[in-house]
């Protein structure tokens, strides 16, 4: 059988995407539980937007146990919002999963829940992460005869369990984990147990929460509490990284194969990524955020009239900003929420295009005045040169451009979506080219310290920083293995940090 073609190590190229920033979802033993799910991804839509799946669990147990499934393109209202789709999803128990990819094909194949027949019975699988060794896995995988169905690294979870010479599913996919390097945060359904699941450094994010009365306790796995709070559900714990939960009608069990390691959760999720009002790791995210502006306005604090934020995601951050220097915040940019995210717009002229549709100048808070703008992050520089293009033409005396994350230097390989280092303008100029480049009288970003301040730590501690922050420092935590298959990239997206 002639070999698949190799997946692409980056969503910025033109294969179908490897990378996957998603939402996963999953409930043990409730009533509607297809609904409470699809409640749950409508509350973690942030987290991708591009197709959703729900697989139900009926009759668990029984010897006509049954599991449905339904998959869709675009927003989970309206995949979920059938009364016929949500009808066939017959269950008490369920998982989810919402993906983002940001380029190449848009595939039903590639959208999870992934499921699986197996000897031991059925196997559905939602995965938010990315492997950094899928690659050199699936390539071996392919030798031993495996079919893979999608181009998504997660199917490699799926053939490793497949291919396990363990008895019971629990061990077969600890078998799989030891052999998968990256970040996920996964959550599977079988016929005996709701199973969740995070990478030795926990990078990406997953909770455990409860429902009360009237379904007497029955678990849930998300992605963040903000999809616990939807269902109603109390808050437990996060599940912790390299921690198994178990969720049967026993209760929950834990496993932790991977023994101790440091925990290395991503930093971005806290910059951009998560909704502002979950609780990640313990901390609100909406106050972590507040306090990353305050400590940008102290670290760079500039004369002038108003605080404006770049909706949505700056918004806390200016509020922290404004707070701490003292200058009135307002709404001088108003975003149209029937836009996508600009990010998601595969070519320059659509996402050049897509600034514009997405913002508006709100022009009396800015006429005529020295306009401090806060957004989380410049990636490529698109849309920070927009909107300081768009305050200028609003009559703004002055632009200076805050941002409430370090420089994005180095591309993610581990589930946060970026593009390749050519394209980040952190990566290949310095702050005064950047300020000219977005067109800004001054730029100032927060420093390391200052953010990993905002996290409550004295600084980064780069024996033990806590965080996963390769995107702003180039220190990869987990190895990059299928990089290594591709030395035209290893320079360019590694050596040239002196790595
Ligand atoms: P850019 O226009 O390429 O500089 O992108 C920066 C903008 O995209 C900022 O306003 C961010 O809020 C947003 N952003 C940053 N990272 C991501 C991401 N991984 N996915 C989607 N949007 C992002």
């Amino acid at each position: 059988m002639p070999m698949q073609p190799l997946p692409s190590t980056h969503p910025w190229d033109d294969d179908d995407g490897f990378h996957e920033e998603c939402g996963v979802f999953g409930v043990w033993n409730a009533t509607d539980a297809a609904a409470l799910t699809a409640l749950g991804l409508h509350a973690l839509q942030h987290r991708g937007q591009e197709a959703s799946g729900i697989v139900t669990l009926a009759d668990a147990g029984t010897a006509s146990a049954k599991f449905n499934a339904h998959r869709g393109l675009g927003l989970v209202g309206d995949i979920f919002g059938d009364a016929k789709v949500m009808a066939g999803l017959k269950g008490r128990s369920a998982v989810g999963h919402n993906r983002y990819a940001t380029t190449g094909e848009t595939a039903l194949r590639n959208v999870q829940p992934l499921f699986a027949d197996f000897e031991f019975g059925g196997l559905a699988v939602a995965h938010n992460g990315n492997l950094t060794n899928a690659t050199a896995l699936k390539r071996a995988l392919v030798r031993r005869g495996c079919l893979f169905q999608s181009t998504t690294d997660s199917e490699v979870f799926v053939h490793l369990i497949a291919i396990s010479l363990y008895a019971n599913v629990v061990d077969r996919l600890i078998d799989a984990l030891k052999q998968v390097q990256g970040a996920y945060s996964l959550i599977a359904l079988h016929d005996g147990a709701l199973i969740g699941a995070r990478d030795p450094l926990g990078v990406r994010p997953l909770v455990l929460g409860r429902l009360g009365a009237p379904e007497g306790g029955a678990y849930v796995l998300a992605s963040e509490t903000c999809a616990l709070d939807i269902v109603g559900a109390e808050f437990i714990r996060d599940v912790e990284p390299g921690e198994i939960v178990l969720i049967d009608n026993d209760g929950l069990r834990s496993i932790k194969p991977f023994g101790r390691g440091q925990s290395r959760f991503c930093i971005f999720e806290y910059i951009y990524f998560a909704r502002p009002d979950s609780v990640v790791e313990g901390t609100p995210v909406y106050a972590t955020r507040k306090r990353i502006g305050s400590e940008l306005a102290r670290e760079s604090h500039v004369e002038a009239d108003v605080v404006v934020p770049v909706p949505d995601s700056g918004v806390p951050a200016a509020m922290g900003y404004a707070t701490e220097a003292g200058i009135p915040f307002e709404l001088g940019i108003i975003r149209n929420h029937y836009v996508g995210r600009t990010f998601i717009e595969p070519t320059d002229q659509i996402r050049h295009l897509g600034v514009k549709l997405k913002h508006s100048a709100n022009r009396p808070m800015i006429e005529g005045k020295r306009v401090i703008l806060v957004d989380d992050s410049i990636v490529r520089g698109t849309t920070s040169k927009k909107i300081v293009e768009m305050v200028r033409q609003a009559g703004a005396k002055e632009v200076h451009m805050r941002i409430s994350s370090p420089p994005t230097t180095h591309s993610c390989f581990y589930g946060i979506d970026t593009p390749e280092r050519e394209k980040l303008l952190a990566a290949n100029h310095d702050v005064e080219e950047m300020a000219r480049i977005i067109g800004a009288d001054s730029l100032a970003f927060i420093s390391l310290d200052g953010m990993y301040r905002a996290l409550g730590r004295p600084g980064r501690d780069a024996s033990n920083p806590g965080y996963c922050d390769a995107c702003f420092t180039g220190d990869y935590a987990i190895p990059l293995t299928d990089l290594e298959g591709h030395p035209e990239r290893v320079p360019a997206l590694l050596a040239a940090n002196g790595q």
